[in-house]
């Protein structure tokens, strides 16, 4: 309790959250990422803005990490959110994971399994290039189109990186783009510089989005058809 509201006073959420449009129906929200420290790159402005969503996030990788896992725990209190973390392979070789292990590890950190909204990673990823990214976007969306998860909405994070040859930015003409007010943004670089403690000019800090882009989905066969797609343009 303590450590709550020290953690609410530190990093008040700031009054200019309030130009990103509201949700004002309470809404139960799964964000579903490969790291912790993705949560907050790819949706901590978003998360932060909405009041009313219960966001439950699950990190699929580092739980034994004692670096990262504590850490993860200081954010989710941050952005007033419940959650926890699974231990799937996330060494540098980045070895590919079975579809079903990577499913399998969802299902099983997921307190439920209806939500009103799922945010993920996109198939494609964030950037060039992470595996686990991909992997588990297109597993989430596999589980709902099973109808082993379900959800009425789900938002794929829309960022990219021009193969390289820049940091991830936002999707311009995504379905969602929230673009952040500076004082909101200044917060979400500070949960990656202080409570993640990734240096100024590290990658992450570096990256840290100043809009946040989702590609929208409320069907799961049109985001299934995504996968199609990708499979038959590779
Ligand atoms: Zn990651």
């Amino acid at each position: 309790m303590f450590e709550k509201s020290f953690a609410a006073a530190k990093f008040p959420v700031p009054k200019s959250a309030a130009r990103i449009k509201t949700d004002k129906k309470t809404k139960s929200v799964a964000v579903i990422v490969a790291h912790p420290d993705d949560e907050t790159l790819w949706a901590g402005g978003t998360i932060l803005s909405q009041p009313y969503w219960q966001c439950f996030i699950i990190s699929l990788c580092r739980k034994s990490d004692p670096d990262r896992a504590p850490k993860f725990a200081k954010a989710l209190k941050v952005l007033g959110a419940a959650g926890t973390m699974g231990d799937l392979d996330d060494g540098p070789e980045q070895k590919s994971l079975a579809e079903n292990e990577v499913k399998d590890m969802i299902l099983r950190l997921l307190p439920r399994l209806h939500f009103d909204l799922v945010l993920t990673h996109s198939i494609n990823g964030e950037y060039t290039r992470h595996r686990r990214h991909e992997e588990i976007g297109k597993a989430v969306i596999q589980l709902w189109h099973a109808d082993q998860l379900c959800t009425n909405e789900l938002w794929a994070f829309a960022y990219q990186d021009g193969h390289k040859a820049h940091y991830p930015v936002p999707i311009k003409n995504a379905a969602v783009y929230n673009q952040l007010p500076q004082p909101l943004w200044d917060l979400k670089h500070r949960i990656i510089t202080e409570t993640y403690g990734f240096e100024q000019n590290s990658w992450e800090a570096q990256t840290t989005p100043r809009a946040e882009a989702f590609r929208q989905f409320s069907n799961p066969d049109e985001a299934h058809q995504w996968i199609d797609h990708q499979n038959t343009a590779s």
